[in-house]
């Protein structure tokens, strides 16, 4: 490769992001520029269905700086940003999504922060451009990973963020297949420094999350980084029993006292809600097995079909 070693990489995934990316590649290429530092733009295709992987192409051609990798298939933001950071060669790296949500024109606030001697800098969006029931949702989660891992971020979720390269390195090297990038972040370094960054309404293309993806991501994220729920079922278990053993006193008593029975639909109603506890205490069970049987397949985290010459 003609170009220097490069000090700081930034890594992108991409999956049918055509609409941006050249916008994408001005504006780092501003940014990077004027840092006055040599660096790569690792472009991350994770099987896009659009022009995404041509349009990348052409940007190759035009400078030697940028870097296209492919996956073999869609594999999700998370294992392209894994990709990526596979590749990059930095000293420095930075994540960033290509919709322009957030802006590269902040990259050099987290630059500063790592030089400053953090390990990770994360962004903590103001300002937020997402529905509602997005942020409320976020809101919830970062209140729970904060409380489990013991790092106060407000953030989690931001995709702007920085690492030191060492970093980087540790969190390659876990072995398990169901993770969470800002959770792995949490288990290499509590030097985590949160910092102010701008966010934008998605300008073209559309989310790829939807709300049960949401709902999927939530899931997986909660029985990934703690047992908390399985213990939580114990403790539902005893108290309905209790629970129960009061109702069955107060059944004596009523029988006793007034010779009176209670009604069918009470014993209906307990029903149902002694089976919705139970299929849900099962589902919960069920999350910790699948994920145990995930990770015994041990499939691949993410394979990279190749980067482009
Ligand atoms: N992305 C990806 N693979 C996927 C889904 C998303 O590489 O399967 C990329 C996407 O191109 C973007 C980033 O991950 O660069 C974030 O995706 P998106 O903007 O849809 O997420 P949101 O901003 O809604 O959280
Ligand atoms: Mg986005």
């Amino acid at each position: 490769m003609d170009t220097p070693v490069p000090e700081i990489s930034v890594v992108i995934p991409v999956y049918n992001e055509e609409p941006s990316l050249r916008e994408l590649h001005e504006r780092l290429t501003a940014v990077m520029g004027g840092l006055g530092r040599p660096y790569e733009l690792v472009f991350v295709n994770d099987g896009s269905r659009d022009g995404s992987l041509a349009l990348l192409k052409e940007l190759r051609r035009g400078d030697p700086r940028v870097r296209v990798a492919s996956l073999m298939r869609n594999f999700g933001q998370s294992p392209a940003l894994y990709a990526g950071f596979s590749l990059a060669r930095g000293r420095f790296l930075v994540m960033l999504d290509a919709d322009l949500q957030v802006y590269p024109e902040d990259i050099p606030l987290l630059l500063e922060q790592l030089e400053a001697g953090a390990d990770c800098v994360s962004g903590r969006r103001t300002g937020r451009r997402d529905p509602f029931f997005r942020r409320l949702f976020s809101r919830a989660l970062n209140r729970y990973i904060a409380y489990e891992t013991g790092v106060p971020l407000t953030d989690y979720g931001c995709p702007l963020k920085g690492f030191r390269r060492e970093v980087v390195g540790h969190m390659l090297a876990f072995d398990h297949r169901c993770r969470y990038l800002p959770v792995d972040m949490t288990a290499v370094t509590t030097n985590i420094v949160e910092i102010p960054v701008r966010h934008a309404e998605r300008k073209a293309g559309r989310s790829k999350y939807e709300l049960a993806d949401l709902v999927r991501t939530a899931v997986d994220l909660i029985t990934n980084i703690s047992v908390r729920p399985l213990r939580m079922i114990g403790l539902l278990g005893i108290l309905l029993a209790l629970g129960g053993f009061f109702m069955f006193l107060r059944v004596l008593y009523f029988r006793v006292v007034y010779g009176n029975q209670l009604g069918a639909e009470s014993v209906i109603a307990l029903f149902f809600l002694l089976c919705g506890v139970q299929l849900l205490s099962l589902g919960t069970l069920c999350e910790y097995v699948g994920r145990i049987y995930a990770e015994t397949q041990k499939k691949p985290y993410f394979i990279i079909r190749g980067e482009e010459e």
